[in-house]
């Protein structure tokens, strides 16, 4: 098994994605797999270089470690738009000028992935007119890979279930090539998983979408996609996806309030149902036995203070 551990250095390490991590890593590591770290710095707008040393610190202090890497993104830029060309001459891509305004109101169902409203496919219907706007205009477009129509994506992942997206009505024509330039999440994601030989993913499961993407790029670049594991994020008392607003849960703010690593891992431990008690624990003693089917699929809830050690967890455990 080769899995890997890549987070985006678009903010510090949190109890949230710490516990996504944690399970990732735990699923390679007792089965005795591969574990490479990628750092995703193409990630978004959000990406402080800054925080790369110390997503990479927070991921060694809590226990966790690779055979591989740190792999950063931003080194591997051309091969990203090599793949891209190759996707342009097969004519799979499309030049796209709409403002995100434009794809909001365009957007006659309002059909809204995790991407935000389904893109209608207006460039690629206005295609010859779009392409002399561009070249008149001085433009700069993003780029869209066409989903095929009629086409379902189906799989059974491992941890949320059987999946099936339906490309042309869930997803959409999606961005490959970012209007800035460079490639978008879904390319580099899955031309590094492919170029990496990663076979098993676990993250969160606010990206169990983009499985449908990533699929049809790990057919254009001639491989079967890897097994899919997506664990529920951890939420705030409000149910949103746990953020600043919650309060600090960074791993930074709770090691500097004295919480050791142990005490972190435990929290996660107990929270994922591998542990019966709130108690420190190394991750390396989490290895022996886990099963990623044990982990229980309720809703973790961060209530915004460090549970106490007796209550008995609220998110099913054991
Ligand atoms: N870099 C992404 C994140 O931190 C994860 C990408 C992936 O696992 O596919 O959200």
């Amino acid at each position: 098994m080769q899995g890997r551990l890549a987070p985006s250095p678009t903010g510090v390490l949190h109890l949230g994605n710490a516990r996504s991590f944690l399970l990732a890593w735990l699923d390679v590591r007792s089965v005795k797999g591969q574990i490479l770290l990628r750092v995703e710095d193409l990630d978004g707008p959000r990406v402080r270089p800054d925080l790369i040393e110390q997503t990479i610190e927070d991921l060694k202090w809590l226990g966790l470690d690779w055979d591989e890497g740190p792999l950063i993104q931003s080194d591997r830029e051309k091969r990203y738009l090599s793949v891209f060309d190759d996707l342009r001459n097969k004519d799979l891509v499309y030049p796209c000028i709409c403002s995100r305004r434009d794809v909001e109101s365009a957007a006659a169902a309002p059909h809204t992935g995790d991407e935000g409203p389904v893109y209608p496919g207006t460039c690629q219907d206005n295609r010859a007119e779009v392409e002399e706007r561009i070249r008149h205009g001085n433009l700069s477009p993003c780029w869209r890979f066409r989903v095929p129509k009629e086409r379902q994506v189906a799989w059974d992942d491992r941890f949320a279930g059987a999946q099936s997206f339906d490309l042309a009505r869930d997803i959409g024509d999606f961005v490959v090539w970012k209007r800035e330039g460079g490639p978008s999440y879904q390319l580099a994601v899955a031309v590094d998983d492919v170029d990496q030989g990663v076979d098993t993913v676990l993250r969160g499961d606010d990206l169990l979408p983009s499985v449908a993407r990533q699929v049809l790029l790990w057919e254009f670049l001639g491989q079967a996609p890897p097994l899919f594991a997506h664990v529920p994020l951890v939420v705030g008392a409000d149910g949103k996806r746990l953020a600043k607003r919650h309060g600090d849960t960074t791993l930074a703010s709770l090691r500097g309030q004295g919480k050791s690593a142990n005490e972190v891992v435990g929290l996660l431990a107990w929270w994922s149902g591998l542990a019966t008690n709130l108690k420190p624990v190394q991750a390396h003693d989490l290895i022996e036995g886990f099963q990623l089917k044990n982990v229980p699929a309720k809703t973790i809830v961060w209530s915004g203070d460090w549970p106490e050690h007796e209550k008995t967890p609220t998110s099913g455990g054991g």
